[in-house]
C-alpha cells in the first residue's frame, strides 16, 4: 500500500531541510526524502563564510547541524531515489527505488549535480585522477599535482581548499576572465601554488591505470597544450536534477523549475526551492529562504484544501 502524506519533500539539502523544519513546526504530516547523504552540496564544501551567524564552518558539519534539526522535530526521512511523479487531481504519486508515497503538497528541493566536461578519458579516469569533490578527494593529491577546471566560485574556492595538499595547481578558465566573486579572485591571485591558464578548453584525459596528463586546447589558435597532472577536478557549473519531473509543465528550457515568489510552480500544490530552481542566486542562505516561503505557502494550500 502507498505510504500517504499531507506534504512531502524532495531532497534534503539546506532548502529541503528549512522547508521539513517549517513544515512540522505548522503541525504538518510531513516525508523528507534524500537519495544520498543529508546536506545535499553542502557535504561536498570545504567552508561556508557568508551564513551569517554561523560561519565560517565546514559545509559538512553545517550540513549535519542542518540534519539534526530536522530531527529534533522527528521529521521521517526516508533514502530513496526519486524515477517519476505523477499528478492525479489533487494527488502527487512519487515512485521511487524505495517504493511509491502520495501527497497533497508537494517541495522540490533536488538541487543541482556537476556538469560534465564530456571529453574523452572524463569518465574512464573518474575515480582514478579525475574528481568532482575537492573535500572528499583532496587529501590523495598530497604533494602531487593538480588541474582545477573553471572560473567560477566553486573552481575558486576549491582550488583554494586543494592549495594546503598538492604541491602546485593548475586553474584553467576558458576566457581571459573569472566569473567568480572578486574576494576569491584576489585569494586565488596571492597564491602562490596556483598557476592560471587562461583561453584554454580541456579536450581530453589520459594515462594508463590513472591520470597522467590533460589535453587543452587554445579558445583562439586550437592549438593543443599538455598538462602533467596527477589529478583533474572539473567545477564547471551545474544542472537541475529535475529527470524524474517528465513532462509537467514546469520547466524552463534548461530543466530547472520555474516559480514565482512564492515558490509555486504551475501545477497547483507544486512548489520548488533552492538550487534546483530558475534564479539568480544560488547560496546557501537563499535555498534556506526558498525553502522557508515553500514550506509556508504549502501549508496555506493544505489549509484550503
Ligand atoms: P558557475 O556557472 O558559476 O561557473 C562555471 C565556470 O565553469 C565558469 O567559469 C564557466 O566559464 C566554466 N565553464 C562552463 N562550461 C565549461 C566548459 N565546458 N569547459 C570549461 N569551462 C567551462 O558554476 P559554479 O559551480 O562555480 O557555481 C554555481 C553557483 O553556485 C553560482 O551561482 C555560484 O556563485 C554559487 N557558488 C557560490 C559559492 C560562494 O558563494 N562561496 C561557492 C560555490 C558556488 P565562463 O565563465 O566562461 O562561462
Amino acid at each position: 500500500m502507498m505510504e500517504k502524506y499531507e506534504l512531502i519533500i524532495i531532497g534534503a539539502g539546506p532548502s529541503g531541510m528549512t522547508a521539513g523544519i517549517y513544515a512540522k513546526r505548522a503541525g504538518i504530516n510531513t516525508l523528507l526524502i534524500e537519495a544520498g547523504a543529508p546536506g545535499g552540496k553542502l557535504v561536498k564544501t570545504d567552508k561556508i563564510e557568508n551564513y551569517p551567524g554561523v560561519g565560517p564552518m565546514s559545509g559538512a558539519d553545517l550540513a549535519i547541524q542542518m540534519y539534526e534539526q530536522t530531527q529534533s522535530f522527528d521529521l521521517p526521512t526516508v533514502f530513496a531515489d526519486v524515477k517519476a511523479l505523477t499528478v492525479e487531481g489533487d494527488k502527487k504519486i512519487i515512485k521511487t527505488d524505495n517504493g511509491d508515497y502520495e501527497c497533497q503538497a508537494l517541495i522540490i528541493a533536488t538541487g543541482t549535480k556537476e556538469r560534465l566536461m564530456n571529453i574523452p578519458g572524463e569518465e574512464e579516469f573518474t575515480g582514478k585522477g579525475v574528481s568532482y569533490c575537492a573535500v572528499c578527494d583532496g587529501f590523495f593529491f598530497r604533494n602531487k599535482k593538480v588541474a582545477v577546471i573553471g572560473g567560477g566560485n566553486s573552481a575558486l574556492q576549491e582550488a583554494l581548499y586543494l592549495t594546503q595538499f598538492v604541491s602546485s595547481l593548475y586553474l584553467i578558465i576558458r576566457r581571459d576572465v573569472f566569473r567568480a566573486d572578486r574576494l576569491l579572485v584576489e585569494k586565488v591571485l596571492k597564491e602562490p601554488k596556483i598557476n592560471i591558464i587562461k583561453k584554454e578548453l580541456p579536450l581530453a584525459v589520459e594515462g594508463q591505470d590513472k591520470v597522467e596528463r590533460l589535453i587543452l586546447e587554445n579558445v583562439d589558435s586550437h592549438e593543443h597544450m599538455t598538462l602533467e597532472v596527477d589529478g583533474i577536478f572539473p567545477y564547471i557549473g551545474s544542472l537541475p536534477c529535475t529527470e524524474f519531473v517528465g513532462d509537467l509543465p514546469i520547466l524552463d528550457e534548461r530543466g530547472y523549475i520555474v516559480v514565482n515568489a512564492d515558490m509555486e510552480t504551475a501545477v497547483s500544490g507544486i512548489y520548488a526551492a533552492g538550487d534546483c530552481t530558475a534564479k539568480y542566486l544560488r547560496q546557501v542562505i537563499t535555498a534556506c529562504g526558498d525553502g522557508a516561503i515553500a514550506a509556508q505557502k504549502a501549508a496555506s494550500y493544505l489549509r484550503q484544501n
